[in-house]
């Protein structure tokens, strides 16, 4: 029987709805006819369930109907899980407000962009949500201020992970913890964020009448929050059916999912249970169809969640990645793993952003001795030919600063240029050891081409002697008053704060401090310690790889691998941190990662190509360009005679010629078409 569009249906709702109760919504029922998606490629639009399909299981748990307490997501980015947070969010404030809502979000930053990029956006174009926030309004205790959202029958407040006084004070029935495994690990020494959590909403255990969602992108193994709950809950996991075949299966990144080392990519996938080819294009209809094999659902929409580690007593546990995500094609992962091959930064973030995977930093220090065994002999204080940037960076102490000078290539390999222990008082910016620093910051370091550069950036740690290293930068342009910073999602070298400089009790002026992420600094270092070049046999030095001069002494072998990474217990949660080997001191090791830190905000793995050669006319005129970015033409290179005109910009491709056999010093120089200066010791 149709009645949808005739009169008699009109009639028919209408009685329906005077004899039955207002129908409960359930919250992807109620997103589908009420949410205004707040940003993204839909932004402005009714939200469409069946555009991501796999977000409708978790965000019904968060419905008061559904008897799931706690669920956890551990997911990629790009997946459309924190629209689902504001869905449930609506949902509860639009048809089941008691108890209240607490959302938490990591930082201040992630709270205030969550609030103006998603959350006012979406309560301002959704009609129904509109109607019942109470507006901010200045100076009444009847309206919604920022952070916390008045509306009948109930509250939603919105905090930040190290806020004690909020989580300690707040009491709700629903609680979201948003990038749950960004939170500190320990707060103020009063224990974690999700413990402080947990423990406000024991009033609601008894009745079983409460709700709690966590969701994050994971970070590194043994040391992530979502990955443990991950773990800890039923694992489930978006199934498809095979169109060969109809064996319900999982996009997973391993040797299913083929595609070619440069573009096209022609990413595909190949079926584990038949070997059905599926092209990238026709992902988006699979996903969207889920599996036969998963449990129906009431309201018909597809479904493909099946628990991979069913078990009476666990909680619902999520993961879902870019694999399956509708809004990533699988031609741009293939072309962000091609590109994170050489640069463990961009590994990690490939396996937490695009995964969904925590990533396993090796924390085993490389053995100094054998570091040292592959020193190369090259002139202290010299840039070498490739080395397009300069960086340097100082530790502070109580009588003297360590400093270390490192050049950088386009493919991250990277020169010890120099080091030195600046002897002397270090408390006065303008005397003593600081002086000695301030003439390594305006030296002008001479380079193979017989020009001479100064640094491009100079990091000074300010934790120990703050003020005056506060001072010292304030004072110099290419100067970073940096400061190191636990954590396994930091970046490298996050958004500078200002800070009071203050000496003898006055203020003396501004200055700024660069958080530096030094944890996973320090596990990337290891890893390009690891990588082994020319002096072990290989034919090239690989992206990434780490030159030593002959003149580096034992001590700086044993500094720059002074830590290791090691399980540890904070409040009975395992988490993982870097301990000092032995009494071993660690100054050079802070001074390289600050210099990574540097490398990574002048653009040392993100400049384009074309930055690059621009850079490289200016500091290295006489280099083919060919060879910053591409180390096998090396060899071809090196047949030239030595005569060859330096290379100039259009000039014609030269036939490659047969390698021949490789010597190092002869090959450098002959490959520069120059004498270099002195360059090679020998
Ligand atoms: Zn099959």
């Amino acid at each position: 029987m149709q009645f949808k569009h005739t009169a008699l249906g009109v009639i028919a709702r209408a009685c329906k709805a005077l004899i039955e109760p207002p129908e409960k919504l359930t919250p992807t029922q109620w997103g589908a006819s009420n949410l205004i998606v707040p940003d993204g490629p839909r932004s402005g639009e009714l939200w469409d369930p069946d555009f991501t399909p796999y977000i409708c299981e978790p965000l019904d748990n968060m419905g008061p109907d559904s008897p799931v307490n706690k669920q956890s997501i551990k997911k990629s980015a790009q997946t459309g899980f924190t629209v689902m947070a504001i869905v449930g969010v609506g949902h509860s404030i639009d048809c089941d407000p008691a108890g209240g809502i607490m959302l938490v979000q990591p930082t201040q930053d992630a709270l205030d962009k969550f609030i103006r990029d998603k959350f006012n956006p979406a309560i301002e174009n959704t009609k129904s949500l509109k109607q019942k926030v109470a507006p901010q309004v200045a100076r009444s205790g009847e309206g919604s201020t920022t952070y916390n959202k008045r509306y009948p029958g109930g509250s939603l407040a919105m905090v930040i992970a190290n806020s004690t006084a909020s989580l300690r004070s707040i009491t709700k029935k629903r609680r979201i913890k948003d990038e749950a495994s960004e939170y500190p690990d320990d707060l103020d020494g009063q224990g974690s964020p999700h413990a402080m959590i947990a423990a406000r909403g024991i009033s609601f255990l008894a009745d079983g009448d409460w709700k709690e969602t966590n969701i994050s992108t994971p970070t590194v193994v043994g040391s992530c929050y979502i990955d443990a709950q991950f773990k800890a809950g039923d694992q489930r996991y978006w199934h498809v059916d095979c169109p060969g075949c109809r064996e319900p299966f999982v996009f997973k990144f391993g040797a299913n999912f083929k595609f070619n080392e440069s573009f096209p990519y022609q990413a595909h996938y190949v079926t584990p249970c038949c070997g059905t080819v599926i092209e990238g294009h026709e992902k988006n209809d699979l996903v969207r169809k889920g599996s036969k094999h998963a449990e129906p659902r009431a309201d018909g929409r597809p479904n493909g969640w099946i628990p991979t580690a069913p078990g009476a007593g666990k909680d619902r546990s999520y993961h879902f990645d870019a694999l399956s995500s509708t809004l990533v094609p699988w031609d741009e992962i293939a072309k962000e793993w091609i590109a994170a091959q050489t640069n463990p930064s961009a590994l990690k973030a490939f396996y937490n952003l695009t995964l969904g995977e925590a990533y396993e930093v090796k924390g085993d220090a490389p053995d100094h001795v054998r570091l040292m065994e592959r020193r190369e002999d090259y002139r202290k204080g010299y840039i070498p030919p490739r080395g397009l940037m300069l960086t340097a960076a100082a530790d502070v102490q109580m009588r003297g600063i360590y400093v270390e000078v490192v050049a950088w290539a386009p493919n991250r390999e990277s020169w010890v240029v120099f080091t030195d222990v600046l002897e002397g008082d270090t408390t006065n910016a303008n005397a003593g050891a600081f002086l000695k620093l301030a003439e390594l910051y305006d030296k002008r370091w001479p380079d193979a081409f017989g020009g001479a550069r100064q640094v491009d950036a100079f990091a000074v740690d300010s934790g120990f002697r703050s003020h005056i290293v506060y001072q010292w930068c304030r004072d110099r342009m290419l100067a970073f008053a940096v400061d190191g910073r636990d954590g396994w999602n930091k970046p490298p070298i996050g958004t500078p704060s200002l800070v009071d400089i203050d000496l003898d009790g006055k203020k003396i002026g501004t200055g700024k401090i660069w958080p530096v992420g030094t944890w996973s600094l320090k596990g990337h270092w290891y890893e390009d310690l690891r990588r082994e070049g020319a002096a072990a046999g290989h034919e090239v030095d690989p992206p990434g790889y780490c030159h030593f001069g002959t003149w580096l002494d034992e001590i700086y072998f044993r500094q720059v691998t002074a830590e290791y990474l090691a399980e540890k217990n904070v409040r009975g949660r395992k988490t993982k941190a870097w301990f000092p080997r032995g009494k071993e001191e660690n100054h050079f090791l802070d001074c390289r990662v600050y210099n990574l830190a540097l490398a990574e905000h002048l653009g040392v793995s993100s400049m384009t190509e074309d930055e690059w050669k621009i850079l490289a006319r200016e500091r290295a005129p006489t280099i083919t360009q060919g060879d910053f970015f591409a180390p096998k033409p090396l060899a071809v290179q090196v047949a030239r005679p030595v005569t060859a005109a330096p290379a100039v910009e259009n000039e014609e491709p030269q036939p490659p010629a047969a390698p021949p056999p490789r010597q190092e010093a002869q090959a450098e120089s002959n490959w520069l078409g120059r004498d270099l200066g002195g360059w090679l010791n020998r």
